[in-house]
């Protein structure tokens, strides 16, 4: 898939342009829970095909373990968690995302609340 999509956060002070998304899915982790306030549903980009296009000084960075956390400072929209050569996008900034969730990661640290209710393929952990 090689068509570009749009982002926008929140208060629309920042926007992205992402392109060539690979997977759609979930992570459970507890950082993405204190993060998100639930599971982190994102797509997953090489970093190279995530450019913010305006509000650039808006985007700050908290450095989470394992995956700095980029958010916007000014209405708190989770953007994306830097991966290093990947970045795993927040899917509800993305606008016409018409991708199908492919996996849920890091299952085994899920919220008991939270109900998985499709058929994506679960991972206890990271994926491999
Ligand atoms: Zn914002
Ligand atoms: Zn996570």
């Amino acid at each position: 898939m090689s068509e570009t999509l749009t982002g926008t956060c929140l208060c629309e002070g920042v926007e992205y342009e992402v392109e060539d998304l690979q997977a759609m899915g979930y992570c459970h982790c507890t950082r993405c829970q204190h993060w998100t306030g639930s599971s982190l549903a994102g797509v997953v980009v090489a970093k190279e095909n995530f450019n913010v296009t305006k509000g650039e000084e808006l985007v700050k960075t908290y450095e989470s373990h394992l995956a700095p956390r980029n958010f916007c400072s000014n209405c708190g929209s989770s953007i994306f968690d830097d991966l290093g050569d990947i970045y795993f996008v927040a899917a509800g900034l993305i606008n016409d995302l018409d991708m199908k969730p492919s996996f849920h990661q890091q299952v085994a640290y899920k919220a008991s609340w939270h109900e998985i209710g499709d058929d994506a393929r679960q991972l206890d952990e990271m994926p491999g």
